[in-house]
């Protein structure tokens, strides 16, 4: 038969199949299907898509029926999987992504025409931004509320209040994001300003390469190279520096960073900053630094509920256009309890595995992807040991020996009240771990216990350890 009327006869038949078939299986499987051929009393369509063979097998007697109808008699609708149609489709699929994703930076060049800097890339580049992260996709909950709302109204007024903003936070929960956020907010709507954002090693390192420059060139340089370097950042109106926490013990990059600090906010200029801990937390960081970081306003961001999870999800999945049902979201945002980073993570592998094989999004399929098991590693004493010795830089064999180095000695007693907190094996099993008594063990583990109520150097090295292990 013709193609014409084949396709006419076919789109007569979705006239009638749009209101009898579910509209998601309508729109997602049917629609693309392409009518092939008509011979003897099948009518046969072709689909690029793998799944949509067994998926429409439950429609298949609707589809002859609307067929049977459109031409007077007994029609049988028979589908085909074709590989070369689902080439083209792959195709087409990554042409649409690219021109999306040209139209954006196509309408954001067009915004900022209008600013000093010379397209987008030039305007990223000279403030060292990137453009994932803003205000419109930060989603905001019960624990980042406070740091959103102070880092909007320095966004909104530099330099006016909350000098230095501070925020700080463990890992993964979206300090760099908002950081950034402030930088492209000020960098739309007050292009007139010098924004720069900087991780802190990399302000190291360029502390340590003028140094060094000054250094080669005769002594009388010298000044003019470190002076260089300070007028870099003292000719900025703001300035975001990113996980300050690195310049802790670097001498001379703290004494260029109390410099720099005092230059800028002496002339009204914003700085922020972001860190994984407050400032009272750190050992030997310069009083003075401490308080000037202390002197504008402290933030900080807390590991988000299950509905901010399950919010942020919600929003990854819109805006990438992932259909990802209820009960997944609320299974990976209850898995992925601790990090954004890492729930972010596990959203994209999903999306990638799914969207490239074809694949439903639902819990059994995702429990493959991600690798999940019903129980989670467990832990052992061995295991503890390990993880001790390498985060105190000693060897396994140490913690188990009679050396009584106050290093060794200290580690061995947070192993053993951590193999007895974490795996609740006996005290003499964990003796014999140990190669002590089993007296000794039930000494240590009190000994830690009543010590991190007092010692807070102590107690902050026994949590990072226990993060470790259930890592
Ligand atoms: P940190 O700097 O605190 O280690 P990041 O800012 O790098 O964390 O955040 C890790 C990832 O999680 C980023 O991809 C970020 O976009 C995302 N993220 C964190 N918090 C949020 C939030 N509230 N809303 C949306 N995405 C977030
Ligand atoms: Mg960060």
């Amino acid at each position: 038969m013709e193609d014409e009327l084949i396709k006419n006869i076919w789109a007569k038949t979705l006239d009638i199949l749009k209101d009898t078939i579910l509209q998601t299986t309508y729109q997602t499987w049917i629609v693309p299907l392409v009518p092939h051929s008509f011979e003897e009393n099948c009518f046969c369509a072709l689909t690029g898509q793998n799944l949509a063979v067994q998926i429409l097998q439950k429609n298949q007697k609707d589809i002859s029926k609307a067929l049977s109808q459109i031409c007077g008699k007994d029609v049988y609708f028979k589908l085909v999987y074709d590989e070369e149609l689902h080439k083209k489709l792959e195709k087409e699929k990554q042409k649409n992504k690219k021109e999306e994703e040209k139209e954006f930076i196509k309408n954001l060049e067009k915004r900022i025409t209008t600013t000093k800097y010379d397209g987008l890339k030039q305007m990223q580049s000279d403030c060292n931004l990137n453009l994932k992260y803003n205000f419109d996709n930060f989603v905001v909950g019960a624990n980042n509320k406070f740091a959103h709302a102070v880092a909007m109204a320095v966004a909104k007024d530099p330099g006016k209040q909350y000098n230095p903003l501070y925020i700080y936070g463990g890992s993964g929960l979206g300090k760099t994001h908002l950081l950034q956020a402030i930088g492209h907010y000020v960098m739309f709507h007050k292009p007139q300003l010098k924004v720069k954002y900087i991780k802190s090693e990399d302000f190291i390192n360029d502390v340590v390469t003028s140094i060094a420059r000054g250094m080669d060139k005769a002594n009388n340089k010298n000044n003019k190279i470190m002076n260089e370097f300070r007028q870099r950042y003292r000719s900025l109106d703001i300035l975001l520096i990113d996980d300050i926490q690195f310049i802790e013990g670097k001498a001379r990059t703290e004494e260029e960073m109390f410099n720099m600090f005092e230059s800028l906010h002496n002339s009204g200029k914003q700085i922020v900053l972001t860190s994984d801990r407050s400032p009272d937390k750190f050992a030997t960081l310069p009083d003075r630094l401490k308080t000037r970081f202390q002197m504008g306003l402290l933030a900080d961001i807390q590991v988000p509920d299950i509905e901010t999870r399950m919010a942020i999800l919600t929003k990854l999945a819109k805006d990438n256009n992932v259909q990802m049902p209820a009960d997944v979201i609320e299974f990976l945002a209850s898995i992925y309890n601790k990090n954004i980073r890492e729930l972010e993570g596990a959203f994209n592998t999903i999306s990638a595995y799914t969207s490239i094989n074809e694949l439903p999004v639902n819990i059994e399929i995702v429990k493959k992807i991600i690798n999940y098991k019903e129980n989670r590693k467990t832990v052992t004493v061995e295991g503890i040991i390990e993880i001790v010795a390498s985060h105190y830089n000693i060897s396994v064999e140490d913690i188990k020996s009679t050396n009584r180095s106050a290093k060794t000695a200290n580690a061995r007693q947070s192993a053993i009240y951590l193999a007895k907190e974490m795996t609740g094996e006996s005290y003499p099993y964990i003796g014999n771990c140990f190669n002590r008594k089993h007296t000794t063990i039930m000494y240590s583990y009190d000994k830690v216990k009543s010590d991190i109520k007092t010692d807070r150097q102590l107690a902050q090295d026994i949590k990072e350890l226990t993060d470790k292990i259930n890592e």
